[in-house]
């Protein structure tokens, strides 16, 4: 009897090893992309777009302020400086009994501007970022999209809706889409892999851990392709911080907290997904600033953690004119699209959401267009291998070829 039990016992650590193995392996696998990045970035090219500056920053994050957070302004501000955003703009959840965009984080703090902006519900369902965030928030869930988007213009305040797949309305008057969410990505990923990454991998590269789950939200995307084709619509991706993954064994209400881990911590999530912006020059960053240029669409969405990638442009010229990220073109003779971006990478070329044509790995990529359209950049580092051939290092906003 003694004898099978310790042949069980020796059989259920053999197995437990065993499966620990490919967790073991893509550890290592992490390790090889670490040092892929790094000699990638060691190569890079930069160029400005003229008449431009670019600003980065993350979109969407919360703190305790709107609840579902353990998040602190304290633990945000320093993620935020020590990472070098220019700004970032929040999304504090509504309170029923007090303004979240007035208690939220608004204006400079050490080096990165805040927004106070705020996450809102429709009473059909659908969800909104708001630029900025509005006092009477906590009763916009009597409105239906439609009511609801007639008043926040209005205001002339921003909405980008996001969690697409919920909107019951077909209402489409929304100023913009996340097109994608690390909170939705993080949501759609295998728990069981999760787990075991979390114990192998985590502790070393948590960044890297995060990036071997990009996914490019293909649904996502083909919603933002279907309005954006009929109407303009800024492109966002959002970093949906909430700073709430934390586990402990012991853990008190004075906030100490030991023998454990937070996997989402701001410091972390930072550096992920990123928004560049482009300001005239000349232009200070302010609040208002921020949301004009998101609002003509002069932006694209950056996964800096495989390689910073400020400097990327997207511009279109039809021999008279030459238009940036959201400008609207005449088709004229024909108009070149010329992306750039500061590591060599595939563009892929959009045209009303419809694969157009993709270049070979390549700081740059010209093609012209003889259709009238709205047209995209992708731009893929098919170097690092899977899954970052299928998943964007970068997203850029439209040109609306005329
Ligand atoms: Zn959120």
């Amino acid at each position: 009897m003694k004898k099978i039990l310790g042949k069980s016992v020796l059989l259920l650590i053999a197995v437990l090893l065993a499966v620990q193995v490919p967790f073991i392996y893509r550890r290592y696998k992490i390790g090889q992309l670490s040092n892929k990045i790094a000699s990638l970035n060691a190569d890079r090219a930069t160029r400005e777009t003229p008449g431009y500056t670019e600003y980065k920053g993350v979109m969407h994050a919360h703190t305790s302020l709107g609840g579902h957070s353990t998040g602190t302004f304290e633990e945000l501000i320093k993620a935020a400086n020590d990472n070098g955003l220019n700004f970032v703009a929040m999304t504090e959840h509504y309170d029923l009994n007090y303004d979240t965009s007035a208690l939220g984080l608004n204006g400079v703090y050490g080096k990165t501007l805040f927004v106070n902006g705020q996450e809102v519900d429709a009473s059909d369902g659908g969800r909104y970022l708001l630029f900025p965030g509005s006092p009477e928030s906590a009763s916009f869930g009597k409105l239906d999209s439609k009511a609801l988007m007639e008043k926040i213009h209005a205001e002339g305040r921003l909405a980008v809706n996001n969690y697409p797949e919920r909107k019951t309305s077909d209402n489409t008057d929304f100023d913009g889409m996340e097109v994608y969410s690390l909170h939705i990505n993080a949501k759609r990923s295998n728990p069981f892999t999760a787990i075991f990454d979390v114990i192998w991998s985590f502790p070393t590269y948590p960044e890297l851990t995060y990036a071997t789950y990009f996914r490019r939200n293909d649904d996502y995307l083909r919603r933002y392709d279907a309005v954006a084709s009929q109407k303009r619509l800024l492109l966002t991706a959002g970093a949906d911080a909430h700073s709430n993954k934390g586990y402990y064994l012991i853990a008190d209400d004075e906030g100490n907290r030991h023998f454990g881990f937070k996997i989402d911590q701001y410091k972390v999530i930072f550096r992920l997904v990123r928004m560049h912006v482009l300001l005239e020059s000349g232009t200070p960053l302010t609040r208002e600033t921020l949301i004009e240029a998101l609002r003509k669409g002069r932006a694209f969405a950056g996964f800096d953690i495989l390689g910073d990638t400020s400097g990327f442009s997207f511009s279109a010229d039809n021999g008279t004119e030459i238009r940036i990220m959201g400008g609207e073109i005449k088709l004229a003779d024909g108009v070149k699209l010329n992306s750039f971006a500061p590591l060599k990478c595939r563009f892929v070329v959009y045209r009303n959401g419809v694969r157009l044509n993709e270049s070979t790995v390549s700081n740059e990529y010209r093609i012209e267009v003889n259709e009238q359209g709205t047209y995209r950049v992708e731009a893929y580092l098919d170097d690092l291998g899977s899954p970052f051939d299928q998943a964007p290092w970068i997203v850029s906003n439209p040109i609306y070829v005329r």
